[in-house]
Order: C-alpha cells, then structure tokens, then sequence
C-alpha cells in the first residue's frame, strides 16, 4: 500500500483516446495517478472504431493462449471490474466461437502437387498438436472431423476437408463499449479519489481530463 501512495503523485499524460487508452486510464486511475488523456480528434477516432475487433485464444504459443484465455475471460466480466451501472451493461463480447477450417491435402492439390500437399498435412498435424497444448492448459477447443462439422454446420460441405478446430469461447468484442466505458470508468475514479481524499491540493490533479 505505500508503494501505491509513493506513485500516486504521479502525474501521466496519454496521448490518444481509443481502447487501449481507455483501459490504461482506468488502470492508472485505479493505482491512484493523476491522468490526463489527449485526444486529437474525438474519442474511437483511430483504429478502435475500425476494428473486426475479433478476439480469440487458438493461438501456437503457449504464453499467448493462457494470454488470450485471460483477456477473453477479463472481457466476459468486463462490467464487473469497470463497476458499470446495470442500465449501461451493453454486450461487450460475443463468444460465438472460432473455426479453423482445414482442406484435405488430397482433394485440394493434384497428385503431382507434392510440396502443396506436404505443406497441408503438415499444417493440419501442426493444429492438431497445437490443440493438444491448448487443451492441456484448460482452454474448451476441439478438434472436429469433416462429418462432424458437416453435423453442426450443414451448409459447409466435409468432402474437401481434413478436419477442424473449434473453440466456443472465442468471439468478438464492440470496441466502442470498451472505450466508452473505459473512459466512464476513468472519470469516475477520478471524482472518487477527490471525494476520498478531499483536499484542495489533490482534488484537480487526481482527476481523469478528456480533451476533444
Ligand atoms: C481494419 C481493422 C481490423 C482490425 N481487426 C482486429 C481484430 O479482429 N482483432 C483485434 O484484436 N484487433 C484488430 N484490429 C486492431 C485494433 O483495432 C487496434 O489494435 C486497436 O483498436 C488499437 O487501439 P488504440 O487505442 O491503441 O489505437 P486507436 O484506436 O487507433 O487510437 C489512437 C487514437 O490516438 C489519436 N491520436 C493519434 N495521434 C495523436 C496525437 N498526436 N495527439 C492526440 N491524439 C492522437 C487518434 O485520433 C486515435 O483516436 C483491427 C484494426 C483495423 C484497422
């Protein structure tokens, strides 16, 4: 706790108002920084408001899926930790999954396509085992046969495939939610601390700008 009073005097200037900065915000104003956010134009200005905004754990790095399983699971409880009022609580994520869809190497390239058809088996063996690593750290995926997602998924056709992975918990997220209530949430600790803290010295400093 007194490491948290030592830095709280800080004062830290982020250039930019988009997601990144709405989250970075919240985070300083929660360790009690003094936050300024500068912002060109408006709000969602860049690349947040033009965003796929996809958001997914099957990756190949280990790090990188318990990464992602961590951000997928922050953002499904994104409302909770920004504390935001129940009229507010729009969706923030979608998790309707992820599939990976893999071609047969013998019903994609010709016989005489050697190198094509190595590279597709060697790309499908590789998603199999990344699975196995992905399953062994606790994340939901699963490796489909061409019947099966034919089953689940009736206008995809299985002849050409090898198969497919698939992991529910994957999805998308509304970025404008998260800078929107990031930069609420920013604010709002802002008045906090003042209320908190209450001295005329702290009161300004402490509290989260947003020029536009
Ligand atoms: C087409 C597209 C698809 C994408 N798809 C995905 C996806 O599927 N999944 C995924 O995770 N990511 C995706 N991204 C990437 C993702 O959108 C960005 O990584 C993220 O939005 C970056 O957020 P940011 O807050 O760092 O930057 P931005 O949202 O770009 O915010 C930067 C802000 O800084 C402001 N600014 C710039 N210069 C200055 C200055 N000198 N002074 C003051 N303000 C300034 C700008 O006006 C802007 O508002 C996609 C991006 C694009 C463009």
């Amino acid at each position: 706790m007194s490491n948290t009073h030592s830095i709280s005097a800080e004062h830290v200037v982020l250039i930019g108002g988009g997601s990144t900065n709405a989250l970075t915000a919240v985070r300083l104003a929660e360790r009690g920084f003094r936050v300024t956010v500068l912002e060109k134009a408006k709000i969602g200005n860049g690349s947040s408001s033009r965003s796929a905004a996809g958001i997914r754990a099957q990756f190949s790095i280990e790090e990188t899926v318990i990464g992602m399983q961590y951000s997928e699971w922050w953002y499904a409880h994104f409302h909770q930790h920004l504390r935001t009022p129940p009229e507010m609580s729009q969706s923030v994520i979608q998790q309707n999954g992820y599939l990976f869809l893999y071609e047969d190497p013998e019903q994609a390239a010709p016989v005489w396509k050697h190198g094509v058809r190595r590279e597709m088996a060697q790309t499908w063996q590789v998603a199999r085992a990344n699975v196995a690593m992905q399953q062994l750290i606790g994340l939901p995926v699963e490796i489909l046969e061409p019947q099966e997602i034919h089953y689940r998924w009736p206008h995809i056709e299985p002849d050409r495939l090898a198969g497919a992975t698939w992991c529910p918990s994957d999805g998308f997220l509304f970025p404008q939610m998260i800078y929107m209530e990031g930069f609420r949430r920013a604010q709002e600790l802002g008045r906090r601390f003042a209320a908190r803290n209450g001295s005329d010295r702290s009161d300004p400093a402490r509290r989260p700008h947003h020029h536009s």
